[in-house]
């Protein structure tokens, strides 16, 4: 009896003297934010600390989510709580089985690290790993000139955005799709980027010019 007693204090203890939440993943909005249910009932929104997956309408935004849910979905979590973000939700680091999540999806080349919000001192690592995944073409790395979620969301505001981002190589570059049956192209900021036919990648303007491909009218890359 006071074995349980002793655990139990012990555990009161840690709780409290650390920021940590602890509580089943009810569901998986994308890659990069979880719910949990704790055991008061109570349901938090996570979003995982340092890292930004693809948003749902870019290429792997879909993979992403996939991703995560496996790893966490109907699993026991444990979140470290670094920070809360502007819309109120918390931020912190995901552990499920031991493992971290946050730093899995970056291994699983599901995520960029978060240059903007990663302050922690394992962020360095963390751009380690994302550059390691880069390296090895495994998920989102393996698509062309993959575009950085924080760039997408500047997109959508601003289609004109990605004219003056042409760069060439991985997140700088916003890179233009092309519709492989009409020939046109557009930026990535168009409702039309990831339309059916519009599987032809290209890093620049003039590379899809070169191909034979038009402006779209739309979004006049
Ligand atoms: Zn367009």
């Amino acid at each position: 009896m006071r074995l349980i007693f002793l655990i139990f204090f012990l555990l009161i203890h840690s709780v409290s003297h650390s920021q940590n939440l602890v509580g089943k993943v009810i569901s998986v909005a994308d890659g990069d934010t979880i719910t949990i249910l704790d055991n008061k009932y109570l349901q938090t929104k996570i979003r995982l600390y340092g890292i930004d997956t693809p948003e749902k309408g870019q290429p792997f935004g879909k993979a992403a989510k996939r991703f995560t849910s496996k790893l966490t979905y109907k699993k026991k979590a444990t979140i470290k709580r670094y920070d809360t973000d502007k819309y109120g939700r918390t931020v912190g680091v995901v552990f499920v089985d031991g493992i971290n999540v946050n730093a899995e999806i970056l291994k699983a080349g599901f995520a960029w690290q978060y240059r903007k919000y990663c302050k922690a001192s394992f962020c360095e690592d963390w751009i380690l790993l994302e550059k390691e995944a880069r390296k090895s073409q495994v998920g989102l790395w393996k698509g062309v000139a993959p575009v950085s979620p924080w760039k997408w969301r500047k997109g959508a505001r601003n289609s004109s955005y990605s004219k003056s981002n042409t760069g060439k190589y991985g997140d700088a570059g916003t890179g233009f799709h092309g519709n492989i049956k009409s020939h046109v192209f557009h930026s990535s900021s168009c409702r039309h980027f990831n339309c059916k036919n519009c599987i032809e990648s290209f890093y620049t303007r003039k590379k899809a010019i070169a191909a034979g491909y038009r402006p779209c009218g739309g979004c006049k890359p």
